[in-house]
């Protein structure tokens, strides 16, 4: 059996595919029966050296599928490896359930006896997340309280008591983030729970692949035998037939089976275009959770967070708080600049002082100033007047929905450098004179509208800092 008492490094890195082939090869010859009674009872660990590592839940398993299957599986093997020379079937520690065929489970340098825990890190593949994103790490302000909060229960608990969890907002606002703290937190807690994350691009790639080499199976079983699937960034198949298609059902296996859910997207599920109706009305039947853009406090209070862990380098509030000030784009910007200037600092080996920080910064400070885009109008502009983005971008004619609509379209105008008809495309895909009406309309207004103009001033405020 194996080798014992020595690292076992895992030099089968196609994911676990060759083992998907043999189980699919196992069940064309024996039947599903036998494949669900016998083989899909072991854990897949990879090639070891010519070795196929296999765990096995109990003695008896192993040794019936030794005696009865042993030579055939072997056969398999070495169809897909020539290099495969033999078989070893170790016992799994206990409460260990196997690894589905495309999850091949984590290897830890064994310690020798033939009942050793062959599963390390549990059944999530972890290799995609990333180990700063947890909820110790991540701040909370008012903008991200309720995905917070909803993450942070899906975690905890396991009961489903909202399925799916949308959580939608803005880029680098910390939806990623969060998801990766859910996967973390299971599989601390729960380490028997098996936790699929993937971005829709990964998931759609994965999926063409699937289909390349006739091995949808794989790919079902990876998904679909999840306890909890997180989806990243759903947008990203939009417009994609297949896929979309594929992620639907995928989708409503889980949630019919009371498997939680969790999707993210940068934008609502209403407002997502080239995404099937149903898809959508189904992503809303759960818990909707938006991350809005951060406030300053919340900023300043991630900047804190940051600089206490950085060790001795000591950083001015002041700086912090031209930071906090100055970047408003996103979380991910904001830590990157002080990134820069920590390892500025650090290069040149002086103390951060606020001359060095506009000096370092010179230019994301400016691009800063300037950089508003027509979805942050939107969404600002929307808020202000207390609408759904939606309903503002809808058709509706309706006083109170055509004002800030056109608003929008004149900040648009103002504040970002598209031209007439790109900004009516992003306005429900209205024409480039309906945006010229818009535009002329606000500035004749607020001539004589002294509201109207004040809630002008304060919107490009907000928006341009
Ligand atoms: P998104 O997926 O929404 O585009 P990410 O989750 O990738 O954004 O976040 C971008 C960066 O900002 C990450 O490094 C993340 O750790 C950080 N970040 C975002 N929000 C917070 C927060 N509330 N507290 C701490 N870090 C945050
Ligand atoms: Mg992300």
């Amino acid at each position: 059996m194996g080798i014992r008492g020595e690292p076992i490094t895992v030099m089968d890195n196609d994911n676990g595919a060759s083992w998907a082939r043999v189980c699919s090869k196992f069940k064309k010859e024996f039947g599903q029966q036998a494949y669900t009674t016998w083989l899909d009872q072991l854990g897949y660990n990879g090639l070891d050296g010519g070795t196929v590592e296999l765990t096995a839940p109990t003695k008896f398993v192993r040794d019936w599928i030794q005696r009865n299957y042993g030579p055939r599986l072997m056969d398999f093997f070495h169809a897909e490896d020539a290099r495969v020379k033999s078989l070893s079937i170790r016992l799994a520690a206990k409460g260990a359930v196997p690894a589905t065929p495309s999850q091949p489970i984590a290897r830890v340098p064994s310690a020798g006896a033939d009942t050793t825990a062959a599963a390390s890190g549990g059944f999530t593949d972890t290799s995609a997340l990333d180990p700063k994103y947890t909820f110790d790490s991540f701040v909370v302000g008012k903008s991200n309280e309720l995905a917070y909060a909803a993450a942070k229960r899906i975690a905890e608990s396991d009961d489903v008591s909202f399925n799916p969890l949308f959580l939608h907002g803005g880029v680098g606002l910390g939806k990623t983030h969060l998801m990766h703290a859910i996967a973390w937190e299971v599989q601390r807690r729960a380490p028997q729970k098996r936790v699929a994350y993937v971005s829709a691009e990964k998931f759609m790639f994965e999926f063409i692949a699937a289909i390349r080499y006739k091995d949808t199976h794989a790919f079902k079983q990876k998904f679909r035998t999840a306890d909890l699937l997180m989806v990243d960034d759903v947008q990203f198949i939009a417009n994609k037939d297949s896929t979309q298609e594929e992620f639907f059902h995928t989708f409503n296996a889980l949630i019919d089976k009371r498997c939680q859910v969790v999707i993210t997207a940068d934008r609502s599920p209403t407002d997502l275009e080239g995404i099937e109706d149903r898809i959508i009305s189904r992503l809303g039947w759960g818990l909707v959770a938006d991350i809005h853009p951060t406030d300053y406090e919340l900023r300043l209070g991630i900047l804190q967070s940051k600089a206490e862990n950085v060790g001795d380098v000591d950083v001015p509030t002041e700086v912090l708080e031209f930071l906090a000030k100055r970047i408003i784009s996103n979380v991910r910007e904001l830590e990157g600049a002080l990134n820069r200037v920590l390892a500025y600092a650090t290069l040149v080996g002086r103390p951060i002082t606020m001359e060095m920080t506009r000096d370092v910064l010179q230019d994301l400070i400016r691009a800063n100033d300037r950089k508003v885009t027509i979805d942050e109008i939107q969404r600002t502009v929307a808020d202000y007047y207390n609408l759904r983005l939606a309903e503002m971008l809808s058709q509706r004619r309706a006083r109170v929905i055509a004002r800030p609509r056109q608003v929008a379209m004149h900040l648009s105008k103002q504040l970002t450098s598209r031209s007439l008809p790109e900004i009516g495309r992003r306005f429900g895909g209205r024409d480039h004179t309906t945006v010229m009406h818009a535009v002329r309309k606000i500035e004749d207004l607020c001539k004589s509208d002294s509201q109207l103009g004040e809630d002008i001033t304060r919107l490009t405020r907000m928006l341009a800092g």
